[in-house]
């Protein structure tokens, strides 16, 4: 397990599936790309449409690209929930 980063912050949070825990296939909430109450991921930061994510569950960090030219969209989403902002 690793530490959660010092970056880590609740208040920037991300819903992206974790390759560990893979909870999109497990959860219902998730499965449907809703904001699930139990599984998150903390936004460390992001690169353009790369997200740096960890994983308050499992602590795992990964890269998460976004595809953001083809997904812009899904990538406004995923960064005003991130950010809070809807
Ligand atoms: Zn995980
Ligand atoms: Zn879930």
């Amino acid at each position: 397990m690793l530490p959660i980063d010092p970056q880590a912050d609740i208040g920037r949070r991300a819903w992206a599936p974790c390759p560990t825990c893979r909870t999109h296939e497990t959860c219902d909430a998730c499965r449907d790309g809703r904001n699930c109450a139990d599984h998150w991921r903390y936004l460390l930061s992001n690169t353009g449409s790369l997200l740096h994510l960890q994983c308050p569950g499992c602590t795992d960090v990964w890269d998460h690209e976004t595809g953001f030219g083809a997904t812009r969209s899904g990538l406004g989403r995923l960064l005003r929930r991130a950010l809070g902002h809807g």
